[in-house]
């Protein structure tokens, strides 16, 4: 919303809703793109099911969503122009959902972009690259992905690749960033494209940030000294990153902000596995649509079966990011769309006013909120400006 012809007692309102409207809200990161691409849904209705769409984004006053464009591991390596295709069928269904609705989208790679978004009354539609598995070990691709849009990526997912370690898999363990991938890193750099961190390994996170010389991102991580799995940030790494001017966008995934709750997941896991596979072998369609009955069993039956965590979690891991480095480190990335279970109270992106509501109940004042929603965020895509 922020329309900027607010009225005086809006504009004086401390009301936690007013507050909310008045800052500029981006999301780092949500997973609404395959949806677009794979399961053809309209954005401009409310949908009944997943965690994003403009009506929603427009209720929960988001100003600015960054797609994340996510490509399946297997078809990275060997199968390199499949993993492009992948990527460039994603980033396509979201310049169209820009150009078919240009009252409510403005695709956006800028700051400028965002306010301009902003004024107009618009959602800035921003493109991300998870897993750098689409450049296909060349660093010209790096540019050819800025050039279509994209102003973040990671350089792993769940998967380690042959030059960066991921948190997900064993050899990540051990394995960095090698000389390739630091070459990538200086690539973005030079075209002011930001680095993201979220699913790398530990020793692939220092490399980053000790190549890069802009602010460096987390677009959908949390605290490990609240939530102890790989895929969050120790201490000492939210210091290191903030000392780059970057900023922590915190993920809004139980399984990364309840303590044990993973554990209990895979138990879960385990329990409904026979029920998850049966929901695949009875649906007739394509591996999209098995894909979909299979998160739908596990939709449901996490609700069921796994104990509720509320947004003041978020806000736990919030806070510890602000007592270890200050409020102008950290943001949010709600992971929307790529999850099976979100909190109880911010369910949807409408429900980010709840947000600011838990935020302004623990005694940030407003100009902290407005850091925290997007502000910091806004602030780094500055840096990066060419
Ligand atoms: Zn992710």
């Amino acid at each position: 919303m922020n329309e900027t012809n607010l009225n005086a007692s809006a504009t004086e309102s401390s009301d936690p809703l007013a507050i909310h409207q008045r800052a500029i809200a981006i999301d780092m990161h949500a997973d609404t793109a395959q949806r677009l691409l794979d399961e053809h849904v309209d954005l401009q209705q409310q949908l009944s099911d997943g965690h994003f769409d403009a009506v929603r984004a427009k209720a929960g006053s988001l100003d600015a969503q960054f797609f994340s464009i996510w490509v399946e591991p297997q078809l990275f390596g060997e199968r390199g122009s499949k993993a492009m295709k992948r990527a460039d069928d994603q980033i396509a269904v979201v310049r169209a959902l820009a150009e078919q609705h240009p009252d409510t989208w403005l695709l956006a790679t800028s700051a400028d972009d965002i306010r301009r978004a902003v004024r107009e009354g618009k959602i800035a539609a921003l493109l991300g690259l998870e897993g750098r598995y689409a450049i296909d070990e060349r660093l010209e691709n790096v540019q050819r992905y800025y050039d279509m849009g994209v102003r973040y990526m990671s350089p792993a997912w769940s998967i380690s690749t042959s030059w960066a370690g991921s948190s997900g898999d064993d050899v990540g363990r051990t394995r960095g960033l090698n000389d390739f991938g630091k070459s990538v890193v200086r690539e973005m750099n030079r075209l002011g494209m930001m680095v993201d961190v979220s699913h790398v390994s530990d020793q692939t996170f220092w490399d980053i940030v000790n190549t890069s010389t802009a602010p460096v991102v987390a677009t959908h991580s949390a605290c490990r000294a609240i939530a102890d799995v790989p895929r969050n940030l120790t201490d000492d790494m939210i210091r290191a990153l903030a000392k780059t001017g970057g900023v922590v966008n915190v993920i809004f995934y139980p399984e990364h902000l309840e303590p044990g709750w993973q554990l209990l997941k895979k138990e879960v896991d385990a329990e409904i596995a026979p029920m998850v596979q049966q929901a695949s072998a009875a649906e007739p369609g394509d591996a999209v649509r098995k894909k979909l009955a299979r998160d739908r069993v596990r939709q449901r039956e996490f609700a069921r079966r796994l104990p509720p965590v509320k947004v003041s979690r978020i806000v736990d891991h919030i806070d510890h990011i602000v007592k270890l480095v200050g409020v102008d480190h950290v943001g949010i990335g709600s992971d929307f769309d790529g999850v099976q279970i979100t909190t109880a109270d911010l369910a949807t992106i409408a429900d980010l006013p709840n947000l600011t509501k838990e935020l302004l109940r623990r005694g940030y004042t407003e100009s902290d909120v407005s850091k925290i929603l997007g502000g910091n965020m806004l602030r780094v895509m500055e840096a990066h400006a060419r």
